[in-house]
C-alpha cells in the first residue's frame, strides 16, 4: 500500500514535470516564431509592399508590360498547315473549318486530296493503306475524354485520380491533332506497325505527298508523346521535305520557321 502511494506520488510529480517542461518548450517555440515572423515581415515584407505601392500608383502600365513579357505567349504561324497542336497549345478555333468527308474518310480537304494520291501510289506498289482514325471533332474529343474519366472512376479511382489518368491517356478537346483534320492514324494503330512494309513505304514516300511522321522515336522529349509509328500529319510537300531534311519534329520546325522570318 505504502509502495503504491509512493509510486502514485512519483507518478504525479513526474506528470507535473512533464507538463511544465512541455509548457516551457511551447512558450519558447511560440516566442521564437513570433520573433521570426516579426523579423520576416519587417525585412522583405516591407520592401515588397513599397515596390507594389509605387508601381501600382505611378506605373501600372509598365507593371502590366512586365507581366506579359515574363510569360512567353505562343503565337501560331500564319501558315495554317503548320498549326501546332499539343498538350500545351490548343488549336485555334475554326482550324477545322476545311474538314470534308469523302469515301467515308473525314479530313481537312487538302490532307484528304493528298491522301487520295498517296493511297493510289502505294496501291500501285502493292501497299495497302487505310485510315483508322482521321478527323475527330472537338465535341467527340470531349466525349472520349469524359468516357475515360468515367471508366477510371468506375474502376475505383477518386475523381482527381481519374482526371489525372485521363490526362495521360486522352487529349483534352482542342488539344488533339485529330481535332484539326490534318492528322491521321494508319492501319493497325499498334507498335508492330513499324515492322510492316507499309510503314517502310510511308517513311520513304509520305513526304512526297506532304505527310510527316508526327511523333518520332528520337523526339519523344520534345513532342511529349511516345513514338507513334501510325500517326501522320499533313503539312504540305515543301514543309514535309524540309522537316525530314533538317530532322526536325513539328515543335522544332515551327520555331525554326519563326527564326527564319524574324
Ligand atoms: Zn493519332
Amino acid at each position: 500500500m505504502s509502495r503504491n502511494n509512493i509510486r502514485s506520488k512519483k507518478n504525479i510529480i513526474f506528470t507535473i514535470v512533464i507538463v511544465v517542461l512541455t509548457a516551457a518548450v511551447a512558450a519558447g517555440l511560440l516566442l521564437f516564431f513570433s520573433l521570426y515572423d516579426f523579423n520576416h515581415d519587417y525585412g522583405s515584407g516591407s520592401d515588397q509592399t513599397l515596390t507594389t505601392d509605387v508601381s501600382s500608383q505611378y506605373s501600372s502600365d509598365s507593371a502590366e508590360e512586365h507581366t506579359s513579357s515574363a510569360v512567353t505567349e505562343f503565337t501560331q504561324l500564319d501558315d495554317p498547315l503548320l498549326v501546332l497542336v499539343n498538350e500545351e497549345h490548343k488549336m485555334p478555333d475554326s482550324t477545322d473549318d476545311g474538314v470534308v468527308e469523302q469515301y467515308g474518310i473525314t479530313l481537312d480537304s487538302r490532307a484528304l486530296e493528298a491522301y487520295g494520291q498517296m493511297y493510289q501510289a502505294a496501291a500501285q506498289e502493292g501497299i495497302t493503306l487505310w485510315i483508322a482514325s482521321g478527323y475527330r471533332s472537338p465535341e467527340l474529343q470531349a466525349q472520349l475524354y469524359q468516357q475515360e474519366i468515367d471508366m477510371n472512376m468506375e474502376n475505383g479511382m477518386t475523381e482527381n485520380e481519374a482526371v489525372e489518368a485521363a490526362d495521360r491517356a486522352v487529349q483534352k478537346p482542342g488539344y488533339s491533332e485529330h481535332n484539326t483534320g490534318l492528322a491521321m492514324d494508319f492501319n493497325t494503330v499498334t507498335d508492330s506497325f513499324k515492322d510492316t512494309d507499309t510503314y517502310a513505304w510511308l517513311m520513304e514516300h509520305a513526304q512526297e505527298y506532304g505527310f510527316i511522321l508526327r511523333y518520332p522515336e528520337d523526339k519523344e522529349d520534345i513532342t511529349g508523346i511516345m513514338y507513334e509509328p501510325w500517326h501522320f500529319r499533313y503539312v504540305g510537300v515543301e514543309h514535309a521535305k524540309k522537316m525530314n531534311e533538317l530532322n526536325m519534329c513539328l515543335e522544332e520546325y515551327v520555331e525554326y520557321v519563326r527564326s527564319q522570318q524574324s
